[in-house]
């Protein structure tokens, strides 16, 4: 008898993912807490406050009423389709009809539904780095080829057309777009928006422009939209948005992709054969969220910008440490090559993830290493926390590098 290949057990495509690192070092934080260890943990990427009430009592009520325990059109409520496209009329600017949204399971998964949607077998997509984690794994997911563009920390983490041009090539469909930037806080002001957006109409690409965190911007910045700035990338572009980061809301799972109808009637199709539509009453809680007003997320970024001066000051203070000052969204991304190879109680970090190891275990803080975001020697540090313990914390790195010893 002829015996018969082995198959492997995960697919090729599956295999190939990474675990998302930032969700990852979140849980063995959470672990280590729950085990009642004091760990301060920097690595999450949501805000620390409550969804605000006026929200949860409307989801409390839609709970109650039969109509809403019933599937929804997969594309989304009308109500809050609507809502999305007047919401995005008010902030960014944008003209869009309520046909052009697709209602998804939070923005990573409307980022997941664009790549799958636009990005075919060996397209490349143009991504700067440092970037968040699952951009380059839902290319991959998707049959597509990642293209990292290397940013510098005296651009400010900003992507330079320079660099762009040559990274271009016959290939190259869709550039990722994101500002507030995680994982560095980085905005792109007007005249660097406006020379993107002439570099994408020359080159004939898509972009994504990923505006999730897009009222979290400090000082005079602010956050702009490409299709805004530039009209006639609007047939090329995708917007992602959610109520996560704006309204506290990362765990009910409400996201959403802008795009031309084409593109939302192959996404929405793509979407009916996957997970049909998102939770009807989260539906409901993300409609009032919109529908009301920014006051909340006026509050949040008063707190915010408090602890950014706080974790600004203090990384700056430890030898060794580069940071910038963040722009935007709650994370500052500091250089830490100078903390290595260094003697940390008998063991020698030489790469961040080996610090942010010696980090956690000896100094029970949490912290991001740049290898997640493809650039390593540095690390992402989330503010959204109150500042006794952004002060523990980075007091905490700051005395284990004081006792560590030159090697
Ligand atoms: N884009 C960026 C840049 C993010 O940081 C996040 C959350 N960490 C998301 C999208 C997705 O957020 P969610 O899926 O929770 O809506």
């Amino acid at each position: 008898m002829e015996t018969q290949p082995t198959k492997q057990r995960i697919s090729t495509r599956i295999g190939n993912v990474a675990e998302s690192a930032t969700l990852a070092i979140d849980a063995r934080a959470k672990a280590l807490k729950a085990r009642g260890v004091d760990v301060v943990g920097f690595g999450a990427g949501e805000p620390d406050f409550p969804t605000p009430q006026r929200i949860a009592e409307v989801a409390a009520k839609a709970c109650l009423d039969p109509i809403n325990h019933r599937y929804t059109p997969t594309a989304g409520l009308p109500e809050l389709r609507q809502a999305i496209a007047s919401k995005t009329k008010r902030d960014s600017g944008l003209e869009v009809s309520a046909s052009q949204v697709l209602v998804t399971n939070g923005g990573k998964h409307a980022i997941f539904n664009t790549f799958a949607t636009l990005v075919g077998e060996g397209d490349e997509v143009l991504i700067p780095s440092p970037y968040w984690t699952t951009y380059p794994e839902a290319v991959k997911l998707a049959g597509g080829v990642p293209v990292e563009v290397p940013t510098t920390l005296e651009n400010g983490f900003k992507v330079q057309v320079s660099d762009l041009n040559k990274y271009l090539t016959p290939r190259t469909k869709l550039f990722v777009h994101v500002s507030p930037s995680n994982p560095t806080g980085a905005v792109y002001n007007l005249a660097e928006t406006e020379e993107l957006a002439r570099w994408l109409m020359d080159n004939d690409l898509w972009v994504m422009s990923d505006e999730i965190y897009e009222h979290l911007v400090y000082d005079d910045n602010k956050a702009w939209s490409l299709p805004v700035i530039e009209p006639r990338l609007s047939d090329k572009s995708v917007i992602v948005n959610g109520v996560a980061k704006t309204y506290a809301m990362t765990g009910w799972r409400v996201g959403w992709m802008i795009a031309p109808e084409d593109v939302i009637g192959a996404a929405t199709n793509l979407q009916s054969q996957s997970t049909s539509n998102v939770s009807n009453v989260a539906q409901r809680a993300a409609i009032e969220a919109l529908e009301g007003p920014l006051e909340d997320v006026a509050r949040m970024k008063i707190a915010f910008t408090r602890r950014r001066a706080l974790i600004h000051k203090l990384l700056n203070d430890i030898p060794g440490v580069t940071c910038p000052k963040p722009e935007g969204a709650f994370y500052a991304y500091a250089k830490l090559e100078g903390l290595l190879k260094r003697d940390y109680g008998g063991v020698v970090p030489t790469t961040t993830s080996e610090l942010a190891e010696v980090i956690l275990d000896q100094a029970r803080v949490a912290i991001v290493p740049g290898e997640a975001f493809g650039t390593p020697g540095y690390a992402r540090f989330s503010y959204a926390m109150g500042e006794d313990d952004i002060s523990k914390g980075i007091g905490r790195i700051a005395d284990l590098v004081a006792n560590s010893t030159s090697v």
